[in-house]
């Protein structure tokens, strides 16, 4: 907080502000054999080129978010 008198919340929400963002919608499954992808949450399915995935290590390596296919060994192996 030293560098904003709003505090770092604040200058993090300015960052962000012209992203689109959904909350309390988790995301259960991730497909990328499509074209793009298509991330399959509890309000429905969201098609795009890509998905950056930012949840813990932890909610990867105990599958809460299911990969089809499957990771690679060598990829899933790196959550742990
Ligand atoms: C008690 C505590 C105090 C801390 N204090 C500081 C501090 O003073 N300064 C500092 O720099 N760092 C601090 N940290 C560390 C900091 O909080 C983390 O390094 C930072 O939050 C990591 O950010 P992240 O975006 O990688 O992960 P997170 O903040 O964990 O974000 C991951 C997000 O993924 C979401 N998610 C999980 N599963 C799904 C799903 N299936 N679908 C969709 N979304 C999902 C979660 O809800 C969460 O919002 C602290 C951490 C803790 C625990």
């Amino acid at each position: 907080n030293y560098f904003t008198k709003e505090g770092f919340g604040a200058l993090v929400a300015r960052f962000g502000a012209d992203v689109r963002v959904e909350l309390s919608t988790p995301v259960r499954k991730i497909l990328w054999d499509v074209p793009g992808v298509a991330c399959v949450t509890d309000r429905g399915t969201i098609r795009a080129k890509a998905v950056i995935v930012t949840a813990s290590p932890a909610v990867l390596a105990f599958e809460e978010i299911e990969f089809a296919p499957a990771l690679p060994d060598t990829h899933f192996a790196a959550f742990f």
